[in-house]
């Protein structure tokens, strides 16, 4: 059997799946501030309008435009491979593919969104596009993308991670992207977290807010903001990867897998490889489809599921989904990508639902598995991947005492080659284990108290 399964260019998926046409309960609206529904227009000075209808949009299948194929055949579709050598070390009869996503040229599975999100803005008209990161791979991701179209790129990225990763912010800057550390004092709210709290190590949240800032405040009206997750039109965009696994797998002759597993920070990752796989399992099939987040920052097995604001500052609308709250500083985890305190919308309602089951997982479990898929498969994965590995080792040992043959699918999001200093702090025992505590939970989740409720709404299938 081979170990790389690869699609022709030809082959590629010309149209992308969106989950939205298929759950059995509808999404719940975003909220404005006064409590209401938003209307698309409200979100005109953030989004561009096309990729407004995208984010509304509840068409099952969605075509790519060419321009945006172009670009992507540059490194798509992107091999399946398997894991023979890690199936071999485990002596499983599970037999474990990965979708393979550290082949993109920012190494990471990000500017499949990217690309889309910069060509749907040039279209529109938009100069420059402002965002954040955590890790740095979204602001390398975009730089990227708006490299490739002539786009004026600003990044806001998380101030611990622009202490912790300088070759992220050399990646962008390569790009042409103009890379700053938030809390900055470029925004009023920047400088207001400052003043505050000068030596915060910054979150995701923060960097929203600065970004949103950002765009909305230049009179052109020629800058827009690009969120790398958590939204519609984001999770849209990345269901290219697991329509290009369901062809691979099916070139192998496995109709379905068993287990579909994927790391979930914002959750377009995981939601890119099991959103086809869960329109499958909505239709019948028995797939097990399992998102794994950090036990530091448990949004998805321990947050509320509740309507929350996706920034610190309250700025974005009120989405309902998973989250720890607004404000949640997360412990300083390697898994830069992974510290998010909500999660997207279109996979919490999955979890609502049971269609997905969450799990966590502690950092050192997650690097010991990283260092024996190095050491077996040869590749250095993204700490954010090796959620998804030790989680795949798991169930691969579960398959042997169980004497089972599972398919397992995992998404390979990243390569690790630009986050060695995590590897160096677990390789000299610098690193702990963090759970965060209830009494801070509680805390976290206190601003939930006056925000609006959404319904639970399942049926009671899975
Ligand atoms: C950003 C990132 C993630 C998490 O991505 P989401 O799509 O927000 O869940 C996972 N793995 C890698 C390598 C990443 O860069």
């Amino acid at each position: 059997m081979d170990v790389k399964i690869q699609l022709k260019e030809a082959d590629i998926p010309k149209q992308w799946y969106n989950l939205a046409a298929d759950l059995p309960n509808p999404l719940q609206p975003p909220l404005g501030p006064d409590g209401k529904p938003i209307t698309p227009e409200m979100l005109a000075p953030v989004f561009p309008m096309n990729i407004i209808e995208q984010e509304v949009s509840t068409q099952r299948w969605i075509d790519i435009p060419e321009e945006i194929l172009d670009i992507l055949y540059q490194w798509r579709p992107a091999p399946l491979r398997r894991a023979m050598r890690l199936e071999k070390y485990l002596k499983t009869p599970a037999k474990i593919f990965y979708k393979d996503e550290s082949v993109s040229p920012p190494g990471s599975h990000k500017p499949n969104t990217a690309v889309a999100q910069v060509y749907y803005n040039k279209v529109f008209g938009i100069e420059k596009i402002t965002t954040e990161t955590g890790a740095g791979q979204w602001g390398s991701a975009l730089a990227y993308a708006c490299s490739q179209f002539g786009i004026e790129c600003k990044v806001y990225m998380v101030r611990i991670s622009f202490d912790q990763k300088p070759f992220r912010k050399l990646m962008m800057q390569v790009w042409d992207a103009k890379c700053v550390a938030s809390p900055s004092e470029d925004t009023e709210f920047g400088r207001k977290i400052l003043k505050e709290m000068p030596d915060t190590p910054g979150s995701l949240g923060i960097a929203i807010s600065e970004a949103v800032e950002d765009a909305v405040k230049d009179e052109t009206g020629k800058t827009r903001y690009s969120l790398g997750s958590v939204l519609n039109h984001v999770m849209l965009h990345q269901t290219i990867m697991g329509l290009e696994a369901k062809k691979q797998l099916k070139m192998v002759g496995i109709d379905k897998p068993d287990i579909v597993i994927g790391c979930a920070g914002g959750g377009s990752n995981f939601a890119g490889l099991a959103f086809p796989f869960a329109a499958d399992k909505i239709n019948g099939a028995d797939i097990e489809i399992i998102p794994v987040e950090p036990t530091a920052c448990p949004t998805m097995t321990r947050g509320e599921f509740a309507y929350d604001y996706g920034d610190t500052a309250c700025m974005t609308p009120l989405m309902a989904m998973h989250t720890l709250g607004h404000a949640f500083v997360p412990a300083p985890i390697h898994a830069g990508g992974l510290r998010y305190h909500g999660m997207a919308p279109l996979v919490c309602q999955g979890i609502v639902e049971g269609l997905f089951k969450p799990r966590s997982l502690h950092q050192l479990k997650c690097y010991e598995a990283a260092i024996l898929w190095a050491k077996t498969e040869g590749f250095i994965c993204a700490p954010e991947t090796s959620h998804a590995i030790a989680t795949v080792i798991d169930e691969a040992v579960k398959a042997k005492e169980e004497g089972k043959e599972k398919v397992i699918i995992f998404s390979y999001s990243g390569h690790g080659l630009m986050d060695l200093t995590g590897y160096d702090a677990y390789l000299s025992g610098k690193l702990t284990d963090y759970e965060l505590p209830e009494e801070d939970l509680n805390k976290s989740t206190s601003v939930l108290k006056d925000l609006p409720k959404p319904q639970i709404k399942k049926t009671g299938k899975w």
